[in-house]
Order: C-alpha cells, then structure tokens, then sequence
C-alpha cells in the first residue's frame, strides 16, 4: 500500500468542488440562491460564452462586510446555520458554506461588495482558490460576483463543457427557475450583450410566468391551491387540453426552493388521471410550503433533491390541489377533502372527482397512408386492379425466358396486396409451361408498368399472400381492436400500433426525400430552455425529417413546414415530444435521434385507438396490413395483432 497522503487544501477544494460547480449554470445557480439568501429584491445576471468565459451577478442584497470577506471563500464558512440544530430546520437556500469556495478554486472571480452598515466597499480577488487582492471600492450597496474562465486550470473539466449556446440555454433554464420560484425578485437576464428576460418583481405568479414562458403557456394555465395536514400548495397546473408529451415543463418549488421531487409529479400524474391521455403530462409551477423541520435538503451538494419525513402528506397535498384546480377552472376554491391513504389506494379519490375529457373527434383512417401515391393509387389502384388483377410470374418458355409475364392473379387481391404484386421482386420459382400456358390464356389488354419506386410496400422475401376469400371482418372491439378471420385463425389486430407500424416504414423509406407540408399559419412551440438548445441543436435533423423550424428566441422556436402525415394541431406536441427525446438521450446518434422522429411522427399520426372507424376502413385496413408480412410489431416493438386458431378458442369452451 502507498503512504497516505493529506491532501493540500486547494487539491481538497477541487475535489469538492467537482460537485457543486458542474458548469456554468450550477455556477449562476450558487450565486442566484446567495443573492436570495441576501435579501435582494433586484438581482442582474450577464453571462459571455455561455457562462464559460463571463458570468456578472449583482444584488442589492445586504453585501458581505470587509471583515467576512475573507471567510465567505472557505470551505464550510457560511453565516446561515452555526450549529447542528440549525441543520434540522434550514430557511435558507444556502448552508453549506462551498459555492464560494468551490467557484474560486476553478475560476478567477472578483467580488465587490458593501455591507448595509459600512461608508466604503471591498474589492476582492481570488484565483484558483489564491488571495490576490483586498482593497476599497467605491461601490453601491450590495454585492457584484464576477467569475471569469471557468476551469482555466482544469482542462480535463473544461472538456465536459458543451458549445457556448447550449451552456447559455442550461443558465437561462436556471435563470428561468430561480426567477420562478421568487415572483417577489425581479431579474434580468443579460446574454452575450442582449437583454434575453426581465422579470417585474411585482409578487404575482402568474405575472412572472407569462414573463418567462410568454402569454400562450400562461393562459393555459389555472389556479391551484390546497392547505391541509401541514401542507401548503400554491401555484400554477395547465388545462388538460394543454399538457405536453413529457414532463420537462413541470416545476415543483418547496419554501420557494427549486427541487425535484418524484411524489410531486406522481401527485399531478393522478390528479390528472382520467383528464389527459395516456401518455400525457400537465405543466405546472406549483410551490409546496412546508415546516423546514420536516424536511431534509442535504441530501446532495446541488440541494434540489429533498427528502420529506411525510411524503404522503405532499404527495395528497399536490394531488388535491390538482382536483382542486380541475374543478373549479379559473377560480381558486378549495374542495371539501375525502379522507383517504393515498399511498394504499390512489385510484379511489381520483374516481371521486372524475373530470373527463371530451373523446377527440374521428380523424381519417387513411389521410396518411401513402401521400406519395394517394393522388393517383388509393382510388385509381381500385380500378386498376379490378381491372387487371395481375401478378408478375416469370415464365419458364425458351423464348421469353427473359421476359416476365404479366398473368391475372388467381385470387382477387386487395388494392394494397396488388401493389405488394406489383413491387415485389419476380419469383424466382419457374412455373411449369402448362401452368404458365393457363395464366397466359386471359392475359390483360394491357401489361401494367412494374415501377418498384413508387411502391407502397417494401420489396420483400417473401411473396405477396393475402387471400380475399379467405378473410372475413367481424368487428371492432373497445374502437381499439379490429376482429376478422383470416386463414383459419382469429386475428385482433391494435389498429393504433398497425398503422403507426405501416407510417413509420413509410416514413423510413422516404428519409430525405419528403415533401413537407408548409403550414397556413405557422405554429410557435414554448419549450423549456433544455428542450429549446435541444431543438437549435439538431435543426439539421429536424429538416431532414421534413420539419423547418426556426428559432424565435428565448426558448421559442416557429414550425413552419412539418411533414405531410401530421395535422397542424399535433405539430406542438411532435415537437415539444421529440425536444424532450433529445434532452434525455443526448448521447445517441444521428441515425438514432432521426428514427425517434419517425416514431413521434408516426405515433402522432396513426389513428388512435377510441377513435371511430367504419367498417369500410377497417376492412381496408385490416387487408393491407395482412398483405404487409413485414409489418408485424409496432415501432416499439409490441404485437400489431395477436392471433387464435378456431382450436384454441374452442378449447377455452371445452369443446374439443
Ligand atoms: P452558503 O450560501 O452555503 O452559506 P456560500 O459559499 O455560497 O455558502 O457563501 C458563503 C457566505 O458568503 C454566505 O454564507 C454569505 O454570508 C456570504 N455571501 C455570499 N454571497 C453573498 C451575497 N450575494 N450577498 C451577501 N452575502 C453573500
Ligand atoms: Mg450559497
């Protein structure tokens, strides 16, 4: 074993500072929460290279005397707890005593600073964690925090850092939060020289709100309110016409602290329960206030993971104000409170105070499938195959061995399967010269064209098998299953993973080579700041997918072309989906991040189960899908149908 060696004090404060300073934005988040702590009511935060070469904080707080100065930069130095029992209820942002000390040993920062009581200020400047100037300044009350080059001496961090936007859209995410849970403060946020957000101040949340997200998040927002059981809820839930595909537009604040809190978002995901889809989540900024003794914020360095000593009693409360907000619209007004453990049986008070939706209107079946041919091949294909019924057989036949007969089928196939005829590659199986010599006894007036390009269906190994006389339509079950027999067996087929499965193929095969549809009016997405440097990452992406979007500033961005299969009402979900998708799996390549944009699109597109079909259209649909032997699991990998022999069901009756 090697000596132990005690480490020198700026190697410690490295170590401990690879936990709290991660980049820039953790940086401005230290320093945001100690203007806070300091009682300001007006706080700037300028920001260049994305936070990496430049961050400016300054307060009108109540500034650090000349005498603390010093200590404000030691590890574990701190004037908001001094003994163990303050540790037990903590109404500060701040009490650990690092972030000054962690910023300076990686950064060059300069403070200046003047206390309520004193005539003169300081100036003081560390680097690297090394003193290297006190001395007067002439300067206001409160306090400047200057942090210049960020892990200059530290080129293995530096690598982790991202390009200068995305740095500077994670600080204007932490600005955009911090502002948030103090309506009180006014903030201004100053990007590389320009004036991105400016907050009143004024106390009014919803104000604040509209200020950072803009007018079309905020109006979609209601009250939510709800005091019981030592627990405090106040705040904001959207309409549930207004949720999103993910939760990246949910805040929780306790005391006015910005955490992440997984019983806050299962509260809203079953107060919500039977008002949204499946599969999507209301925003919300909801403030959870509870006694500081019953709660634990030192749980990691970053102090956004809590630990409640009853989790019950927020996770009833955030459900209650959600119920609360669902019934009473607009106006904030408390529901009488059923009595009930939540953790033992969620379901219950949910039922209770039931709000539903109204079921979203039929939309049609076929609007998506094939665009490309759907001007000429849904309705002409029909005819052409009733005209034609062809089949292309190679025939064994000295003289046109080369040449591939166009013969009528035996079986009367479906428009789709015909195409499926057409496209699919000739059978390598000869067919014996009577046989041939039979097919050839009706040939068509005319020999269709094989164009393979324009084909629905890829080309495929195996040969084209739907049987007409063989399939029979039943019906529909819970407007979600559609029951036909088909060869002897009983298929149930998804409709909704079918024809996503049959969208999403389609959407492969044209990668690059689509026709976006340009929108009459242009669609604007409010995104979270991650989603929105998530989105101007990959605009490339999203073009080649048939998406133009722009960015329209400060976490905005205008769809103005987005593929042929989606509705303009969908385009904000598509987007604010596939944004959130690459805010969680920023690692995966390009090649990754398109196919995810296929699934979203496809997903958005494919008709949803509850929606109404007519019979004509599941017929149809159910005939190209069984045409299709490719297409046999949804995109996400579950069965498109499942399928029961006459024996199986007659086994389950005890007949056989
Ligand atoms: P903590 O916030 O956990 O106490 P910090 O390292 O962030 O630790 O700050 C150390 C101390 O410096 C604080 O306890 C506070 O007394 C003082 N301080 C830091 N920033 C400010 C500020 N903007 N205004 C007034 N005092 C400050
Ligand atoms: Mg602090």
């Amino acid at each position: 074993m090697a000596k132990i060696n005690v480490l020198p004090k700026h190697l410690a404060e490295l170590i401990a500072a690879g936990e709290v300073v991660e980049r820039p934005a953790s940086v401005v988040k230290e320093l945001l929460e100690n203007s806070i702590d300091a009682g300001a009511d007006t706080v700037t935060v300028e920001i260049k290279n994305g936070g990496i070469s430049y961050i400016r904080i300054t307060d009108n707080g109540c500034g650090i005397s000349r005498d603390d100065i010093r200590n404000a930069f030691v590890s574990h130095a701190t004037s908001k707890i001094s003994t163990s029992d303050d540790l037990e209820s903590i109404f500060t942002l701040g009490f650990r005593g690092e972030a000054l000390a962690s910023v300076s040993a990686v950064a060059k920062v300069e403070v200046m600073t003047r206390a309520d009581d004193e005539d003169i200020g300081t100036r003081y400047v560390v680097e690297a964690g090394e003193e290297i100037l006190l001395d007067d300044a002439g300067c206001p009350k409160g306090t400047t925090i200057i942090v210049r080059d960020l892990f200059w001496k530290t080129p293995a961090r530096m690598k982790f850092l991202k390009k200068d936007v995305t740095e500077a859209n994670a600080v204007a995410g932490v600005v955009d939060r911090i502002a948030l849970s103090h309506p009180e403060i006014s903030f201004r946020f100053i990007r590389e020289g320009k004036q991105v957000l400016v907050t009143s101040g004024k106390g009014d949340l919803l104000t604040c709100i509209r200020e950072i997200f803009g007018k079309d998040f905020s109006s979609d927002l209601i009250p939510a309110e709800y005091n019981g059981s030592g627990v405090e809820v106040k705040g904001f839930v959207s309409k549930p016409s207004a949720s999103r595909p993910n939760r990246n537009m949910q805040f929780f604040f306790l005391n006015n602290r910005l955490i992440k809190t997984g019983t806050g978002s299962a509260a809203i995901g079953e107060g919500y329960k039977n008002s949204v889809m499946v599969g999507k989540f209301p925003s919300c900024v909801l403030n959870i206030k509870v006694n500081p003794s019953q709660v634990d914020v030192n749980v990691h360095p970053a102090k956004t993971e809590v630990r409640f000593s009853d989790e019950k009693a927020i996770f009833n409360a955030v459900f209650y104000a959600c119920k609360n907000a669902l019934a009473n619209g607009d106006t904030p007004k408390q529901v009488n409170r059923p009595v009930v453990d939540f953790f033992k049986s969620p379901e219950k008070p949910a039922e209770q105070l039931k709000i539903s939706t109204p079921p979203k209107p039929a939309t049609d079946f076929w609007q998506h499938i094939p665009k490309k041919e759907s001007a000429d091949s849904v309705a002409p294909v029909i005819k052409k195959t009733e005209q034609h019924q062809v089949k292309v057989v190679p025939v064994v036949n000295t003289s046109e061995q080369s040449q591939p007969k166009v013969a009528p089928a035996e079986t009367k196939p479906s428009d789709i399967s015909s195409r499926f005829v057409v496209a699919s590659s000739p059978s390598t199986e000869p067919v014996s010269e009577g046989k041939s010599e039979d097919i050839l006894l009706n040939p068509p007036p005319v020999a269709p064209t094989v164009e393979p390009s324009v084909s629905f269906i890829p080309e495929s190994e195996e040969k084209p098998c739907f049987e007409e006389e063989e399939f029979n339509l039943v019906g529909e079950a819970f407007r979600t299953y559609i029951i036909c027999e088909y060869k002897g067996k009983m298929l149930i087929i998804d409709k909704h993973a079918a024809h996503e499965r049959i969208i999403y193929e389609k959407l492969k095969r044209e990668n690059g080579e689509r026709t976006p549809q340009l929108l009459l009016i242009p669609v604007t997405v409010t995104l979270s700041k991650e989603e929105y440097s998530a989105i101007l990452d990959n605009i490339d992406l999203l073009d080649e997918s048939g998406f133009d979007v722009e960015d329209f500033g400060n976490g905005c961005v205008i769809v103005r072309e987005c593929p042929m299969e989606i509705s303009a009402d969908d385009v904000q979900d598509v987007i604010c989906e596939i944004a959130g998708r690459f805010v969680e799996k920023k690692q995966d390549v390009t090649f990754e991040k398109m196919d995810w944009i296929f699934h979203s699109v496809a997903c958005r597109s494919a008709i949803k189960a509850g929606n109404f079909t007519s019979r004509l259209e599941m017929e149809r649909f159910a005939k190209q899908l069984l045409s299709m032997p490719d297409i046999r699991y949804c995109p996400h990998g579950r069965p498109v149908f499942i399928e029961m022999t006459k024996r199986e069901l007659e086994k389950n009756f005890g007949r056989v």
